[in-house]
């Protein structure tokens, strides 16, 4: 079978696109209902609403509020007026997830407004399930794909920096979870573009990380940060779109579900939990503690965790990651796209001996 799916239809990264957002709305509807993160909210209405008001589009408005859940999609639903005809989201990730599934389970378009760069959730066609406590349930795939996504790249500059950095984790990951399912196989077209995709992201990654995140620190919209925004949002989601069931996640992602488990973690950014969780996979593949050492030197470049503790855990308890590796090790994840066979106990052991290597690194760095 040879399947593939691009998406979103149109992406736009462009300064002050926001002042156009009437505009695109009015090529795939007339009656929008956004749905919004209050925080993003805040800092895109002005120009959201100058530009509905300007293509004279009346709008209904409701908050996204906690996490995206089968519960807040019930909450809601029944909230969109019957003569709706677009979904609009403005937020970040889960924001934005939740506006894909209200426009899927409604039928209609959606525009998604991304105010973050820190997944490609904006423009993917699917969505992430999590419980009201933000504990992974599903993913949930579309057949259709966003109509149009826009960046304004200085609102993802002027957002906390760690939300990019954790976008980049979340990115850089994909040509380390694909290569190992594709080791040997017969590569078809689609295959051989979603790799060629996925290291193409890598490469933009180790290339531009650094200097994007200083040019955020110090507010300036560069280069540099905006080939970030593109690899994180856009070119991140073409890489399991082209590539489909070849280019899709493995360790990383799988051993990230785990560990939302974790109470003192809930804090941990989606794209932070997968970063730790590809140095766990490199460990369970069998890479050397220095191949690991020098991954981690570049996450420490950019703030990206190299430790449980840089994702709020204080205290190890055994109990608890052996549960997060249980729930890695799920018939159903990812992590079965390991090419070799996967063990709990191996899972959990990656988990702790990533973590002591992280932080003799950080004890190292301090005495020298
Ligand atoms: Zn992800």
């Amino acid at each position: 079978m040879h399947i593939a799916k691009t998406y979103p239809s149109n992406y736009i990264q462009e300064q002050g696109i926001l002042r156009k957002t009437g505009e695109w709305i009015k090529k795939f509807g007339t009656t929008p209902f956004i749905v919004a993160g209050p925080t993003a909210w805040s800092k895109a209405c002005a120009k959201v609403t100058e530009s509905l008001h300007e293509s004279a589009l009346d709008y209904t408005l409701e908050y996204f509020e906690g996490h995206c859940s089968e519960e807040e999609l019930q909450r809601i639903l029944p909230k969109v007026p019957s003569h709706v005809d677009i979904i609009v989201g403005v937020g970040g990730g889960q924001c934005l997830d939740m506006a894909k599934l209200v426009a899927t389970r409604l039928q209609l378009p959606v525009i998604n407004v991304a105010t973050l760069a820190s997944t490609c959730a904006a423009s993917a066609a699917q969505s992430i399930l999590y419980t009201p406590d933000h504990v992974f349930v599903r993913v949930e795939s579309f057949d259709h794909s966003p109509a149009a996504v826009l960046v304004d790249p200085d609102i993802i500059r002027n957002a906390p920096v760690r939300y990019l950095t954790a976008g980049i984790g979340d990115t850089i990951v994909k040509w380390y979870e694909a290569i190992p399912l594709n080791e040997g196989k017969y590569q078809n077209a689609m295959t051989k573009a979603g790799l060629k995709m996925a290291e193409l992201v890598r490469d933009l990654l180790f290339e531009f990380s650094e200097q994007a995140i200083q040019d955020c620190e110090q507010g300036k919209t560069s280069e540099s940060l905006r080939q970030v925004i593109d690899a994180n949002i856009l070119l991140s989601g073409l890489v399991g779109g082209l590539g489909r069931h070849t280019c899709a996640s493995s360790g990383a992602h799988a051993i990230h579900y785990g560990m939302t488990v974790i109470p003192d973690m809930k804090g941990a950014f989606h794209g932070e939990l997968v970063a730790y969780g590809l140095l766990c996979q490199f460990k369970l593949e069998g890479k050397s503690d220095q191949e690991i050492v020098d991954f981690m030197r570049f996450y420490q470049k950019i703030n990206l965790p190299i430790s449980l503790r840089d994702m709020g855990l204080t205290e190890l308890r055994e109990e608890e990651l052996r549960l997060a590796a249980k729930k890695a090790c799920a018939p159903e994840r990812t992590i079965h796209n390991l090419q070799f066979e996967i063990l709990e106990e191996n899972v959990y052991q990656s988990i702790v001996d990533v973590h002591q290597l992280g932080e003799s690194m950080k004890k190292n760095a301090a005495l020298n």
